[in-house]
């Protein structure tokens, strides 16, 4: 007889600092009839899902995959209803095979995560294998490790390899539903508010991490090493690195290497593998370079990252690109909806005036820009990525403007979103391969993309909301004491 396998996607980093509200409307919400022209033949987690279950046999239950871009906490209605959907496939199942994020806060919940599969536990009992892939910027909790049975988090950052942890997790999940194995996970942390880089896989502790797990595995001393960075914009208990180790059967073992490896997580902390330039730092380099290459510089601002539900409309650097006359350069993205539409209204082909971004927090990377330019380009904002991150994907980032403004192409978005795809460029008629200089909006995802393309990649402070919270963030909810807040060197 088949078995019966839950899957589905409920995933948002929750960025608490972010004072705007996370609902319904903010998540791209798929139902089980959907899913699989979605996400059938796509390099996603349930891409890999769905081809396992043709390998195995499963009878596949689906009933939602939800995704938000990273943003405020989610309201406790909208995590009721996405859980409360998600859960309704649970009945009666040999396995579950979950797709979650790892750093999920809602109303009343610090821990989304846990929280939803404490409540697949209750339903399914202890014996049925519960397998959930995760992102490697999770805050990873007790709850999540005592109430599934395997956490595969990511191993690249960008984060180009979920549809291959996902077929990990399959091949764990079939394994244990045949009652070969029964995995169990332990959990290790410190008193570290952040570490591991960030979650830069391309060297530094984080690799250094990840490479010892992989070669654990192989050499059969654990099923999973999870190496999870943490995400620092989330201030509840939890917060921080983590090292989730998964055994056959209950092991001290795995408590060891977990112990092992967040010692030498807590002896890297202050490692840092990047040095952010000032505005005027970076707009002078791109000046300098202009009409000498033929390949662009790409500047990327981490401080105003929609993928780390920062805002999204900062206009320090477009202020400064322009201060600079910057030519042959472009600027993805302004997330201003009602921009696009006084471009809408100008018309294609026309100039006009727009009042651009700084509509979230002027405070957090600068106010509004009043801007005479011509608008270039409209579309729907409907694209399919075609890059090493969710390659095959349809994705919509709601009505978009090319907007001209001296030398600068600048792109306007109505659904907020990260620079992770050049078609994100190329669907609104900006080649970004024979640009000067591009400024991108991201804290590293952006790489898997631009790097073919750029001779030189920068990272920006742009005084965006993730300076804030790095420079003045207020963490009333984590856990005490925990380094860098207190003084931790007699530890
Ligand atoms: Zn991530």
């Amino acid at each position: 007889m088949a078995f019966k396998v839950l899957t589905g996607n409920f995933s948002h980093e929750t960025n608490t600092f972010n004072i705007v509200p996370t609902t319904l409307a903010h998540f791209r919400v798929l139902n089980a009839n959907e899913i699989p022209g979605a996400r059938r033949g796509t390099r996603t987690d349930l891409g890999a899902t769905f081809e396992a279950a043709d390998k195995y046999g499963w009878s596949l239950i689906h009933p939602v995959a939800a995704g938000a871009n990273p943003s405020g906490i989610i309201t406790r209605e909208t995590y009721e209803d996405l859980a409360g959907r998600l859960l309704e496939g649970a009945e009666g199942i040999d396995g579950a095979l979950l797709h979650l994020h790892g750093a999920m806060v809602a109303e009343g919940i610090e821990d989304g995560e846990g929280e939803l599969l404490r409540r697949l536990r209750a339903i399914v009992g202890p014996d049925v294998p519960v397998i959930v892939t995760l992102d490697l910027h999770g805050n990873i909790t007790q709850a999540m490790a005592d109430n599934a049975n395997a956490l595969l988090a990511v191993r690249t950052y960008p984060h180009i390899d979920h549809y291959e942890q996902a077929w990990r997790g399959a091949d764990l999940l079939e394994r244990a539903m045949r009652g070969e194995i029964r995995p169990v996970t332990v959990i290790a942390k410190r008193p570290m508010l952040k570490g591991l880089d960030g979650g830069r896989t391309q060297a530094g502790p984080m690799r250094e991490l990840i490479d010892r797990g992989i070669a654990l595995e192989e050499a059969g001393k654990a099923l999973v090493v999870s190496v999870c960075s943490g995400f620092t914009a989330a201030d509840i208990r939890d917060i921080g690195p983590s090292v989730t180790v998964t055994t056959d059967g209950a092991d001290p073992a795995g408590q060891a290497i977990a112990e092992e490896f967040m010692d030498y997580a807590w002896a890297t902390r202050e490692f840092t593998s990047v040095r952010h330039h000032t505005l005027a730092e970076a707009c002078a380099y791109a000046k300098a370079g202009e009409g000498k290459h033929d390949r662009p510089l790409v500047m990327a601002d981490v401080t105003d990252n929609p993928g780390s539900g920062h805002y999204g409309d900062a206009t320090n650097f477009l202020r400064a690109m322009i201060a600079a006359d910057l030519q042959n350069a472009a600027f993805y993205a302004m997330f201003d909806p009602e921009a696009v539409q006084q471009g809408i209204a100008i018309g294609v082909g026309n100039s006009g005036t727009i009042t651009l971004g700084g509509k979230h927090d002027a405070g957090a990377g600068g106010a509004p820009l009043v801007l005479t330019g011509r608008v270039v380009t409209l579309s729907d904002g409907k694209l399919r990525a075609f890059g090493p991150m969710g390659g095959g994907v349809w994705r919509n980032l709601g009505p978009s403007m090319l907007f001209r403004v001296g030398g600068i192409e600048i792109m306007a978005i109505t659904l907020n979103s990260q620079a992770t795809d050049l078609a994100q460029l190329t669907s609104l008629g900006c080649d970004p391969t024979r640009k000067d200089s591009i400024a991108v909006k991201s804290n590293h995802h952006f790489r898997a993309a631009f790097t073919p393309i750029a001779r030189e990649i920068i990272t920006v402070n742009g005084g965006g909301l993730g300076d804030k919270i790095l420079t003045g963030g207020t963490y009333l909810n984590a856990r005490r004491p925990i380094w860098p807040l207190d003084d931790l060197t007699r530890t």
